[in-house]
């Protein structure tokens, strides 16, 4: 074996695709009996009804330049697109109901309108220019520095005062509300409008999509074209020191810093170690899964045309919501976070019936049960709700980190995305993947950009660590490799494009020109060995081994 990577979750699986394709030989250790970390799908209520047991919706999946260029179709993954990427109901009945088309959009917001396409699509006409500076570290030099600046000078400002100070109506308000608490931030905080501006920008650029059959199907999609390429997955195999491992000569680390620490702390320095001890978690969430006896009776219908509900009414609830988790406070009337894919897929519960995924932000570590004042919110918005439950699923913040070592006391994003660790994500290093063993790397959402789905974590680690291997290019370069793009702004990526990430593409490239010219003719990368013998053949985890 050459490389290992410690854990299953969307970057650990992406990291050992990228080594996989140069023919590296890699193994994937997971913890728990099951694949996918934050992308696995569980009956939590009753037979028949699938739930998303964390992730559910996946901007960023459509958006990652990495993940747009498998071909993970083949391997039986379907993003369903519904007719609307998001809603927002308000008290009035009425919903605020963004389209994929910005023009659309734009009419529907009165006169805020022209606001919107200012803020939002101007970003959404850059996103060509900036995907890659949005999904990767932020210390490099940008290739865009105009787009980029003319998104930081906005993106930078807190999201409460940009939203109150461009909109003037309510609807645009909450709306741009509701995308910047995907920070999990106080909106008041410096930097929280880039995730209102994104989140939205993603919303027109590349949509909103749910995975038919269930965000498990991302990951048995990555696995299954992982195992095609010969890389191999052990589940049930929790690492809890290096030496545990078999003899690699790199190992990627799927999980948190605190975890990190343990696993290799004598063969870190210091300096890392204090950065590593020093990282900080932000809020946890509670969530609920409910079994349903119909689709949700939303007082404002149009809400019925997205899979994703954004309740908790104006800016100003929304902001006092996120504000209490940060004061160790549990809001009365929380921010729900709330996805309805059975709606669009017919797979997820038996026939009439639907399943509901709500989740809200409380302290991080919190135990509270958070049931009542969810329902009441939902309820609140869809009168007639609580009539329609069978069963429901509660998972606390402690409930989420038993059951996922890197959900740290419930912080679904590897870390609190403060201004500061977006640029040092677990530490500041020119490579942020890299760790001080040039033989260890760390690949989760602790890593540059931060949570979601969308994989770049483990692409860029592994890229690391196929330089360390001597496979590709032997500059070490945080640059991001992504060139591939959406096809338009109003079509936007979405499965079975055949664009290739640039870094792929150019170790691909790489190793055909190293192949044999009998493998050069059939056009297939190489397994081992063709793909170059490392300049340094170090062996650097050689230990008892689990087999
Ligand atoms: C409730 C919730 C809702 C979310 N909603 C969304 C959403 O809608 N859209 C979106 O894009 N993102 C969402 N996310 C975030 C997303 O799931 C994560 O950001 C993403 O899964 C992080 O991927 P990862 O590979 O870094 O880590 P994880 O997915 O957390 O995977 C880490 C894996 O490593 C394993 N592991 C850890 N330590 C060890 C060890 N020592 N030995 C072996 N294995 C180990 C774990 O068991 C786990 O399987 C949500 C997360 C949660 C919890």
């Amino acid at each position: 074996m050459e490389a290992a990577v410690i854990g299953s979750g969307p970057n650990g699986l992406s990291a050992a695709l990228v080594l996989a394709r140069a023919g590296v030989r890699v193994r994937v250790f997971e913890a728990e009996p099951t694949i996918g970390g934050g992308t696995r799908s569980a009956e939590l209520t009753l037979p028949g009804f699938v739930h998303d047991v964390c992730s559910a919706v996946h901007p960023m999946a459509v958006a990652s330049p990495f993940l747009r260029a498998l071909p993970l179709a083949e391997h039986g993954l379907e993003l369903i697109h519904p007719p609307a990427p998001l809603a927002h109901p308000l008290d009035d009945g009425e919903a605020v109901v963004p389209d994929r088309s910005i023009d659309a959009t734009v009419a529907s917001l009165g006169g805020d309108g022209e606001a919107y396409r200012r803020v939002i699509g101007r970003t959404v006409e850059d996103w060509r220019l900036l995907d890659s500076a949005f999904l990767g570290p932020i210390l490099r030099v940008p290739r865009h520095p105009l787009a980029l600046g003319r998104f930081g000078l906005r993106g930078l400002r807190p999201s409460a005062s940009l939203a109150s100070s461009v909109f003037e109506g309510e609807q645009a308000r909450a709306l741009f509300a509701g995308a910047a608490a995907h920070s999990v931030l106080p909106l008041e905080q410096l930097g929280t409008a880039s995730f209102g501006i994104v989140f939205l920008a993603l919303a027109h650029a590349c949509g909103w999509p749910v995975a038919r059959g269930g965000s498990q199907q991302i990951a048995q999609a990555l696995a299954s074209y992982l195992r095609a390429l010969g890389g191999e997955i052990e589940t049930g195999a929790p690492v809890t020191a290096l030496e545990e491992l078999p003899r690699a000569r790199v190992v990627i680390c799927d999980v948190g810093p605190g975890q990190l620490l343990s696993l290799a702390g004598p063969r870190l320095s210091s300096r890392y170690r204090g950065a590593l001890a020093r990282f900080r978690y932000g809020p946890g969430v509670f969530k609920l899964d409910y079994a349903l006896d119909g689709p949700v009776p939303w007082n404002a219908p149009d809400c019925a045309r997205a899979a994703t509900v954004h309740v908790g009414g104006t800016l100003a609830e929304i902001a006092a919501s996120e504000r209490a988790p940060w004061q160790g406070r549990h809001s009365e009337r929380p921010f729900v976070l709330v996805a309805q894919p059975s709606l669009f897929d017919a797979t997820r519960a038996p026939e009439g019936k639907h399943t509901l995924w709500a989740y809200c932000h409380v302290p991080n570590g919190s135990s509270t049960d958070m049931t009542e004042r969810i329902e009441s919110q939902i309820e609140r918005f869809a009168t007639g709700f609580r009539d329609l439950v069978l069963a429901r699923s509660v998972t606390t913040s402690s409930d989420f980190e038993r059951g996922n070592a890197n959900i740290v006391g419930g912080d679904i994003n590897g870390g609190a995305a403060t201004l500061r660790q977006l640029v040092a994500r677990p530490a500041l290093r020119r490579l942020p993947y890299s760790t001080p063993d040039p033989d260890l790397f760390l690949c989760s959402a602790s890593t540059p950009p931060g949570g979601g789905v969308h994989g770049m974590c483990g692409h860029l680690a592994a890229r690391a660590a196929l330089r360390r291997l001597g496979v590709g290019r032997s500059s070490s370069s945080a640059r991001s490799p992504c060139v591939a793009r959406p096809r338009s702004a109003r079509g936007g990526g979405g499965r079975g494009s055949s664009a290739r990430s640039g870094g792929v593409a150019e170790v691909e490239r790489e190793l055909r020109r190293r192949a044999p010219p009998s493998r050069r003719r059939r056009g297939r990368a190489p397994r081992r060995g063709a793909a170059g013998e490392p300049t340094r053949a170090r062996r650097a985890h050689r230990p008892r081994g689990r087999r």
